[in-house]
């Protein structure tokens, strides 16, 4: 059983999943690749109670589903505007904001898509995060508010994010974004720890939060802007990441309110992180690349969770 290839365009998407039986073709190959086995007794036969999103094992009885742990799990929204869902995210550059899904996908409510969204954003966080390995830039930048700019003394809504992307020649390689309270010493460092391995050289502007890299195991190499002449612009891949993350803020999503911006800063990791492997940021989406085999089903309908 070969999962289909990932389809190329929307027009290859609809024909590749065209209806819910489709979509539960796909999820169960994704589940079980070398195909059914019941996680109580192993046996391979099962009767597969469509209704329900269930396979029964034909030996004991067992009941499992293929959506547990997955986003799809306990949805009364059918398979497939999911799948479309996390096709357009995980293939839309710029990714789409609630309107446009709702749109796209004839939703009936603002709230089914926004909740849509929601839970696929948060299929986008891994557990654990594999740090960067050097070369990385590093550098921070300010959010929001009409004077944006750097480490400006902020305004109540503006928020201070720093980032780090690998150096991979000419281009840039994977990047990390959080935000900040404050552009303290403490803050730099702990970013730095968390998000880059040790020993890793790492590129900084060369402002004073900085300057204990080095005693603290990394290659730090301090750039200085360059005077008259050399103008050439220091750490020019962060400085492109956060231009393109202000960009798409304003663009896609009109502004993101300073409580929100966590979240955004995740999507936007994600996407740039798998902008060359939209199949494997597909199946992050849905949950079908998750660790956890799937779960027996406790048989309890008041657990059912609704989306309005
Ligand atoms: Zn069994």
């Amino acid at each position: 059983m070969a999962r289909p290839a990932f389809p190329r365009s929307l027009a290859e998407f609809h024909a590749s999943f065209p209806d819910e039986a489709a979509c539960a073709r796909y999820l169960a190959q994704s589940r079980w690749p070398e195909g059914f086995s019941c996680p109580t007794c192993d046996h391979r036969d099962a009767y597969v109670l469509s209704k329900r999103r269930l396979w029964q094992c034909k030996h004991c009885g067992h009941q499992t589903s293929p959506t547990a742990g997955t986003v799809l799990h306990r949805t009364r929204v059918p398979l497939r505007p999911w799948f479309q869902a996390a096709y357009l995210m995980s293939t839309l550059t710029p990714g789409l904001s609630a309107v446009q899904l709702q749109r796209q996908l004839g939703l009936a409510t603002y709230e089914t898509a926004w909740t849509m969204l929601h839970r696929l954003r948060r299929a986008m966080v891994r557990p654990v995060r594999d740090r960067l390995t050097g070369p990385v830039e590093v550098d921070e930048s300010l959010l929001g508010g009409a004077r944006a700019g750097k480490r400006g003394r902020g305004a109540a809504d503006k928020v201070i994010v720093i980032g780090a992307v690998e150096v991979r020649g000419e281009g840039s390689g994977r990047v990390r974004l959080m935000t900040i309270r404050a552009v303290t010493q403490a803050a730099l460092e702990g970013f730095v720890r968390d998000n880059v391995v040790e020993g890793g050289l790492v590129l900084t502007d060369g402002l004073s939060g900085y300057h204990r890299l080095a005693s603290l195991g990394y290659d730090h190499r301090p750039e200085v802007q360059g005077g008259a002449g050399n103008p050439r612009s220091i750490l020019p891949r962060i400085h492109r990441t956060f231009s393109n993350l202000k960009t798409w803020l304003a663009g896609t999503h009109h502004g993101v309110g300073a409580r929100n911006v966590p979240v955004y800063l995740r999507e936007f990791e994600f996407r740039f992180n798998r902008r060359r492997t939209p199949m494997a940021a597909f199946q992050t989406l849905l949950g079908l690349t998750s660790q956890h085999p799937p779960q027996p089903v406790r048989r309890r309908r008041s657990e059912a969770e609704s989306i309005r």
